[in-house]
């Protein structure tokens, strides 16, 4: 974990378990040159020039550690894997071009032909596209089950299992899974679980502290926060992760310098952005529940989520992203909508900027109507992501699309 740590100009270390995560937030992984700057400094460069032709060959064969080619390493890159891995409390971190570069990378670096994934169905629909279409062409098998039934979790287990992948919570509805529960159930048969942890970000749930072996996210949402850049990042074990690097600096899913710096910028504010989502968010969903025309709110702050006491016990917080059903079909929900002034209409969430989807025909608009119904996704199902905007504000603009039921 020393390697996690912060260092002055003399190179004193410190150790990232000595400090919490607003701490870590800010400044873990910062490595300043002998210029002294306060920020973090930018690499934008391609490969890394070598004081001699020796100094070379040993940066080739792995003799002598350094940079050589930004597919492999670069310092910006670096300083953003170090950051997220002090703040998911893991070995090391490797950060990808995307959150589904992230998923890929893993999957082609941990898993060969024959080998069996147990998967959430509630999870990123191109996550489900990348495991059922095309990681199946490479003789990976995965089955989908319903995260928040245990059972179902054990039932599907293989003896060539290998992977649990789960989302928690997940998207639209907020469902809930015990991360520890499962995390018990892949050990037993000697697979490792795998959580998307896009959702809530370190600042509210560490996955790895209950048990998953790998958190994976996407640093497009709340990690950058203000919907500037597309990136990914996995966190896991020395050994895991070096079977990752391995195949990034082969296949290059790699991470470009200049969004590794936004994001460590947006790491710096996160903290602070999670509590802010979440008490708005929480403030919304309860407003909500009164209001007339509104059928059901989903959200795992509200004490009538049926996994509210499983978020109080696994997460610091509960996020920023909450839905609702309006009273009526496909045509109420596209005039709610259609009706707010100030929300973005936009698929995106985790940003600064207040965010509304209509799942049904966005996010999930691929999914057959019938796969659509089970996951219970109806049509009159509204996302919001909700931003930092003043809370009046964004309940007079929801005010708006109440009245146009
Ligand atoms: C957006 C998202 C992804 C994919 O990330 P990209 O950066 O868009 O590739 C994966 N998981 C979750 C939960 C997401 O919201």
């Amino acid at each position: 974990m020393a390697n996690n740590g912060f260092e002055r100009p003399q190179r004193v270390q410190f150790d990232a378990q000595d400090y919490q995560t607003d701490t870590l937030a800010v400044r873990a992984g910062q490595h300043r040159t002998d210029e002294g700057e306060h920020s973090d400094p930018i690499y934008p460069t391609s490969s890394f020039v070598f004081s001699s032709a020796r100094e070379a060959a040993a940066r080739f064969s792995g003799a002598e550690p350094g940079n050589i080619y930004s597919r492999f390493t670069n310092p910006t890159v670096r300083a953003f894997e170090q950051r997220m891995a002090a703040l998911e409390q893991g070995e090391r971190a490797v950060a990808t071009s995307s959150g589904m570069a992230a998923v890929l990378s893993l999957a082609l670096a941990l898993l060969q032909q024959g080998d069996h994934v147990v998967c959430s169905r509630s999870v990123f629909g191109s996550t489900v596209s990348l495991f059922d279409k095309y990681l199946s062409r490479t003789g990976i098998r995965t089955s989908f089950v319903d995260p928040t039934d245990l059972a179902a979790w054990e039932a599907a287990l293989e003896p060539q299992t290998k992977l649990l992948f789960l989302e928690t919570p997940s998207n639209p509805l907020g469902e809930l899974t015990d991360i520890r529960a499962v995390a018990d159930i892949a050990h037993r048969h000697g697979a490792k679980l795998v959580v998307d942890n896009c959702f809530l970000s370190p600042a509210l749930q560490k996955p790895l502290t209950l048990g998953a072996d790998v958190v994976m996210h996407s640093a497009t949402k709340y990690i950058d926060g203000q919907g500037r850049c597309v990136g990914g990042v996995l966190v896991g074990s020395d050994k895991d992760m070096e079977e990752v690097f391995g195949f990034l600096r082969t296949a290059g899913t790699t991470m470009s310098p200049f969004n590794a710096w936004v994001f460590l910028k947006g790491l710096e504010t996160l903290p602070i952005r999670m509590r802010a989502h979440s008490e708005s968010a929480l403030a919304l969903a309860n407003w909500l529940e009164q209001q007339p025309g509104i059928k059901r709110v989903y959200y795992p702050g509200l004490l009538s989520h049926p996994q509210h006491p499983l978020a109080l016990a696994q997460q610091a917080g509960f996020g920023g992203v909450l839905s609702f059903e309006v009273e009526g079909d496909r045509e109420a929900a596209w005039r709610f909508i259609d009706a707010t002034r100030m929300l973005s209409i936009t698929a995106n969430l985790g940003d600064v900027k207040s965010t509304i989807t209509h799942p049904g025909t966005t996010t999930h608009g691929r999914m057959s109507p019938e796969a659509r119904a089970a996951a219970g996704i109806g049509d009159n199902l509204i996302r919001l992501s909700v931003g930092l905007e003043d809370l009046q504000d964004l309940k007079g603009d929801l005010a708006l699309g109440l009245a146009a039921l």
